[in-house]
């Protein structure tokens, strides 16, 4: 069943709404085809007419329906095609209630379920203008019976039937005015949803002055690194990085300078890592870097080059430039390990690295 839907309506969701909606019309117009061949039978409109009427209105939709899933009208602007659609059901109703005689009246409720129809899909300006021809077509098919047969379409009758339509025309062009407002200002909502959820995920995945990933967000793409890891047999490492001697600058050179030094550190070692390595602000001034699909030898090549990168950077205040190193400790994830395990080796490489006499790098074994 759901494979002959997705035959008739095809999985593109657009398409899929086009024809969904061209479908319901096509039954709507078919039950209101099932209405004109009642009335035929039990004798109150003529039998060969309806039959030419019902097979027009059917065949009519059935083209519609062709036309909209053939994928031939994506380019225009509107591929729904719902203005002809309800240019075509009108006109076809307005048939009907020059065959329908005494029935007639049965046709008003077809016409406005087809208007709202297009309520759903087409602009009020659309909407403006088919009502006025639903008024001038219905005015004219009115007209033309009351001359043409005047014991069945009593030209009485059929000014009230006229005032009927032209004051429920207009209204129908009301609501749609403000259903199309309803649908812009759901729209505007949504955007305005996703941008706020936007910001939100990159205000909790991001550590504010650096714009490097916070601490949080890092231990969850190291556990997803490790899975994927686990599944896939491949390796990768952790580096956990820390300015040497930082307290002495702050002391130096105020805590505001101390704050530059950390943001020009952060961006100089983004610029120098791999797009597929992760590197995070820690807390204070220290790092951790993720290097995905990596052995150590590899990993140690990349970390030489931003060690020797930052301690190439200067950053001006005043007078001064000021200048730091790094130390870094750096782990290869071994099989079985869990993160935590990587990053406590690397920690303590790291601490190794300070002991040594600080910046430089010492691999964990
Ligand atoms: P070393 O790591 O080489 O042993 O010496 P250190 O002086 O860098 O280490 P320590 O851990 O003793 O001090 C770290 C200092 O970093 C303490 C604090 O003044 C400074 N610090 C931490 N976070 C920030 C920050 O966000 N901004 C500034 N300006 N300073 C920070
Ligand atoms: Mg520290
Ligand atoms: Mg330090």
């Amino acid at each position: 069943m759901s494979r002959l839907l997705d035959l008739l309506l095809t999985r593109d969701p657009a398409q899929r709404t086009r024809l969904e909606q061209a479908g319901l019309a096509m039954l709507v117009m078919a039950s209101a085809v099932a209405a004109m061949v009642y009335f035929a039978w039990v004798g109150v409109a003529p039998a060969g007419p309806v039959t030419m009427w019902s097979l027009g209105t059917l065949d009519g939709m059935l083209v519609f329906f062709a036309l909209i899933r053939s994928g031939l009208l994506r380019c225009l602007a509107e591929p729904s095609l719902a203005v002809p659609q309800m240019l075509f059901a009108l006109t076809s109703g307005a048939v009907a209630y020059t065959l329908l005689g005494p029935g007639r009246g049965a046709v008003f409720p077809v016409v406005m379920v087809v208007l709202m129809f297009g309520m759903f899909v087409v602009s009020p300006r659309q909407m403006r203008w088919l009502s006025v021809y639903a008024v001038l077509l219905f005015g004219t098919a009115m007209g033309f019976m009351v001359a043409s047969n005047p014991r069945g379409y009593p030209l009485a009758i059929e000014l009230g039937h006229f005032l009927l339509v032209a004051t429920m025309m207009p209204a129908m062009s009301l609501l749609a005015g403000r259903l199309s407002r309803m649908r812009h200002r759901s729209r505007l909502q949504r955007a305005e949803l996703a941008q706020a959820l936007a910001r939100l995920r990159e205000h909790t995945t991001r550590d504010e002055p650096t714009g490097l990933v916070n601490k949080r967000h890092m231990q969850e793409l190291m556990e997803q690194e490790h899975q994927r890891c686990i599944r896939s047999g491949q390796s990768f490492c952790l580096a956990m990085l820390d300015i040497d001697r930082f307290k002495p600058v702050n002391e130096a050179h105020g805590y505001s300078v101390g704050d530059a030094v950390l943001r020009a550190v952060a961006q100089e070692a983004m610029r120098h890592v791999r797009v597929s390595d992760m590197l995070s602000r820690w807390g204070g001034e220290e790092f951790v870097l993720m290097m995905s699909d990596t052995r150590a030898a590899l990993a140690r090549g990349g970390l030489e080059r931003l060690h020797q990168r930052v301690a190439a950077l200067r950053i001006l205040h005043g007078d001064a430039a000021v200048g730091v190193t790094l130390s870094a400790g750096l782990a290869e994830h071994h099989a079985g390990e869990t993160v935590a395990e990587t990053l406590d080796r690397a920690e303590r490489a790291l601490q190794d690295a300070k002991a040594q006499g600080r910046d430089r790098i010492v691999v964990s074994s």
